[in-house]
């Protein structure tokens, strides 16, 4: 790390999601050739139930790989199958052990955060689809060594029937679940298109109060940090490119310099089309904080 890197002195840890393509440990080293303090992985294919075991090489060489580059924290996004509120007793089943199967990954690679959405109670209603990813993830970890590891609740857009779309669901999933202390991850994109109208000055406080009104911004340990190309109150999940989109630089910049979300890892998700694409889009966080491009550029 550079000694500008180092001194700097109000930017969060910045990173964004980086394939794992040819091994875990290359979305550390791909991190690093960006100049990223933290990332943001799979642990696995995201769109599967079965996952390949890890083995003790890979999580050797993950680890030492993660000392020479320095990321942390890391961050893992569970897979897309995964649906914690499930009606279908079928699919819950093989959630809650998909599940289990992350949480020990992720211990075992040593990561600090596995990031999980609520999932969908369609065919329930709301408050039982709440009940259901509460016991979910309490069975789930049942008997495992956490540690340090943090499982984090991220919002969701409202999609279909998906819960944890206002902030009270994430507060109420976390009441239900005192013993595994969650955290919470905010996405931008989807706290926008769900209804927090965050580009203008009162929606956004009104916003940040409901969140700290309810999880507590300091619980907030990851932001994925996205604009969005769906517009305000769409319900609709897509992700786009920083200040290009309908939330915008001026929103963005008012996210990423609050000074109740310093300690909270930033993660790019915007979408991955040309090559420059993720340089690009750290490039503008980085600008938020008066850090020019990188050094080697
Ligand atoms: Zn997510
Ligand atoms: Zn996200």
């Amino acid at each position: 790390m550079s000694k500008a890197a180092k001194s700097k002195k109000h930017s969060p840890r910045i990173g964004f999601h980086a394939p794992i393509t040819g091994g875990l440990h290359n979305a550390l080293l791909k991190a690093r050739s960006l100049d990223c303090d933290t990332v943001q992985i799979f642990s696995r294919n995201p769109r599967g139930w079965m996952a390949r075991p890890l083995t003790d090489e890979e999580i050797k060489n993950f680890k030492k790989v993660r000392a020479e580059t320095n990321i942390s924290p890391v961050v893992i996004h569970a897979n897309y199958l995964i649906n914690l509120a499930a009606a279908d007793p079928n699919v819950l089943e093989k959630s809650r052990a998909s599940f289990r199967e992350e949480v020990e990954r992720g211990v075992r690679l040593g990561a600090d955060f596995l990031v999980v959405h609520p999932g969908s109670a369609r065919g329930s209603c709301e408050a039982d689809g709440i009940r259901t990813c509460a016991e979910s993830l309490k069975l789930a970890c049942d008997g495992l060594e956490l540690n340090s590891f943090r499982i984090l609740l991220e919002n969701t857009a409202g999609q279909g029937e998906c819960i944890g779309h206002r902030f009270e669901h994430l507060r109420e999933i976390i009441e239900l679940t005192p013993q595994l202390n969650l955290g919470v991850c905010l996405d931008t994109a989807h706290a926008f298109t769900a209804g927090y109208d965050i580009r203008d000055e009162d929606g956004f406080v009104a916003a940040f109060e409901s969140l700290e009104r309810n999880v507590c911004l300091e619980n907030v340990r990851a932001v994925h940090f996205n604009d969005s190309k769906a517009d305000y109150n769409s319900r609709v999940d897509r992700h786009w490119h920083i200040g290009l989109g309908h939330i915008g630089l001026d929103a963005l910049r008012r996210v990423a310099q609050h000074p109740k979300l310093a300690h909270a890892a930033f993660l790019l998700e915007t979408p991955q089309d040309e090559i420059r694409d993720d340089e690009r889009n750290i490039d503008v966080l980085r600008s938020f904080f008066g850090d020019s491009k990188r050094k080697n550029h």
